[in-house]
């Protein structure tokens, strides 16, 4: 059963611009995959559709078999989304920001606990547990925000351009966090305008142009076709 089946996907905003125009793609449970294009491609609109912020106008979706528009509450428990914006309160602090956020989705304080020192370690962010967020360097704060959408345990992680804007450093240090994310069992898709980042981190991947996928497959396959 696959993380991802999206047959024949198609959406058309209110003002008429077609973002995807019949998208067909499928991801294995434990792939770390790559959805590449330029700008305007389509590529959060696929990805909104997927984490349920968007409306798809025709087409299905299923993740890990759940049908997104029979059972949407179902698929969203499946899959954690980090946005391309850092949109966390800069006033709170790392662990308060885990810990609410799984408060949101339902998950008992004593557990949230648990599972925020948890991530904030494996995030190497447990030092600054109870630090102002403000504070975090730009690293620090795309690494919460990876270990915020972890909370909810997810067993399909979308990152919107996790690295977009930031500098090498940062983005190693994100491309650990990421690698170990996915070893741990967690299937991972992200999209990125970088054809670096996708080639050291994943597996597969598609090129999305002009709301249509152009290429899909291996990574080494496609390589060798640039
Ligand atoms: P990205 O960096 O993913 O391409 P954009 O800058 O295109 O993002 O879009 C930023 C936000 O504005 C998104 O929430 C997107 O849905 C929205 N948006 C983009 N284009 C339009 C548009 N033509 N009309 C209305 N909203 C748009
Ligand atoms: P990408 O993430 O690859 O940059 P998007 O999915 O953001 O691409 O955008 C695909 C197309 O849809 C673009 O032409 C964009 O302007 C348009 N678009 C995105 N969001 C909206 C929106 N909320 N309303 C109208 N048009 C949008």
């Amino acid at each position: 059963q696959p993380a991802l089946e999206i047959r024949d996907l198609r959406k058309t905003y209110d003002n008429g611009v077609e973002a995807l125009k019949g998208v067909s793609m499928r991801v294995e449970e434990g792939d770390f995959y790559a959805l590449l294009g330029p700008n305007g491609a389509g590529k959060s609109t696929l990805i909104g559709i997927v984490s349920s912020l968007v409306n798809k106008s025709e087409g299905e979706v299923r993740v890990f078999g759940v049908d997104l528009h029979a059972d949407r509450s179902q698929a969203m428990r499946l899959v954690g989304l980090v946005p391309q914006e850092i949109n966390f309160n800069m006033f709170e602090q790392p662990l308060d920001i885990l810990v609410n956020y799984a408060g949101f989705y339902g998950i008992p304080r004593p557990e949230a606990l648990v599972r925020a020192e948890e991530e904030l370690k494996k995030a190497q962010l447990w030092d600054k547990a109870r630090k102002m967020s403000r504070t975090l360097s730009g690293g620090m704060k795309r690494r919460l925000m990876i270990a915020r959408a972890m909370m909810t345990r997810p067993k399909l992680l979308i990152l919107d351009e996790p690295t977009a804007g930031v500098d090498i450093e940062i983005r190693r240090g994100m491309w650990k966090t990421l690698k170990e994310v996915n070893a741990a069992g967690t299937t991972v898709i992200l999209t990125t305008h970088y054809l670096e980042e996708a080639e050291s981190l994943c597996r597969n991947l598609a090129i999305i142009d002009h709301g249509r996928i152009i290429e899909e497959g291996p990574m080494k396959t496609l390589l060798a076709k640039l």
